[in-house]
């Protein structure tokens, strides 16, 4: 495995740590939290995978340094589409309403979930040709891209599919749930699109045992419904 995991040089905003362009006053535990949140966004886009220690933070937004920890793991790996949570829970788009504690919930629950898919896939479809990118690789690795869609992921912002597997292909049971949107988050996005922060790309973590929908999905219906999103 190559994914990165060093943590050593993370540096914080001196602006979010300081409260500096905050009247100079501390930076209150929900402004930590979602400034934490951005920083992550921020340094994974420059291509460091070092991220700072999120557990004490979103430990004491959901009372348990556990899932702290397991947010910590999760935004390490190269793969982790910790953008588009900050865009549909935390952007000013975002309808969800919720509140810190609530949004580090859904982190922590979105993380776990992550954690899961990623454990699963290898299991029983292997990493290395589940799909387009080598799941064993890390984020800065070549994208094939001589293809119509740009991978921006756009289609794949929804809060479920029908969860029909190519035959023979089986899912694990709770596969069927979470790509129908009824897993345990407010889902705004299919937990099987991952995301290669440093390309700004987003691709099905399944690809190539994905939902006969997903795959029924073509050219047309992408030009159709999201216009300017191919690539010509
Ligand atoms: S919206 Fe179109 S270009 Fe973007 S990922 Fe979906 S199919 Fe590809
Ligand atoms: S299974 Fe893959 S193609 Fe289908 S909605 Fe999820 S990420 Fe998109």
């Amino acid at each position: 495995m190559s994914r990165r995991s060093g943590c050593s040089n993370f540096r914080m905003s001196e602006d979010v740590l300081n409260g500096k362009n905050q009247d100079m006053t501390t930076p209150s535990r929900d402004e930590r939290f979602l400034g934490h949140i951005r920083e992550a966004v921020r340094e994974r886009r420059k291509g460091s995978h070092a991220i700072f220690d999120f557990s004490a933070t979103v430990g004491e937004n959901y009372e348990s340094k556990r899932y702290g920890l397991m947010v910590t793991w999760a935004l390490r790996d190269p793969f982790f589409p910790l953008s588009l949570f900050e865009k549909h829970y935390m952007g000013p788009s975002a309808e969800t309403g919720l509140k810190t504690a609530a949004l580090a919930q859904q982190l922590a629950l979105f993380c776990r979930m992550f954690i899961r898919i990623r454990t699963d896939i290898d299991r029983y479809f292997h990493n290395s040709d589940v799909t387009c990118i080598d799941l064993d690789g890390d984020g800065d690795q070549d994208v094939f891209r001589d293809q119509w869609c740009s991978l921006c992921g756009v289609c794949c912002q929804l809060t479920g599919t029908v969860p029909d597997p190519p035959r023979p292909v089986r899912y694990p049971g709770y596969w069927y749930a979470w790509l129908a949107g009824d897993g345990p988050v407010l889902q705004k996005f299919c937990p099987f699109l991952f995301e290669l922060p440093r390309k700004a790309l987003y691709f099905c973590a399944i690809h190539h045992v994905k939902p006969e929908t997903c795959r029924a999905y073509g050219r047309e219906d992408c030009l159709k419904n999201h216009p300017g999103m191919a690539r010509v």
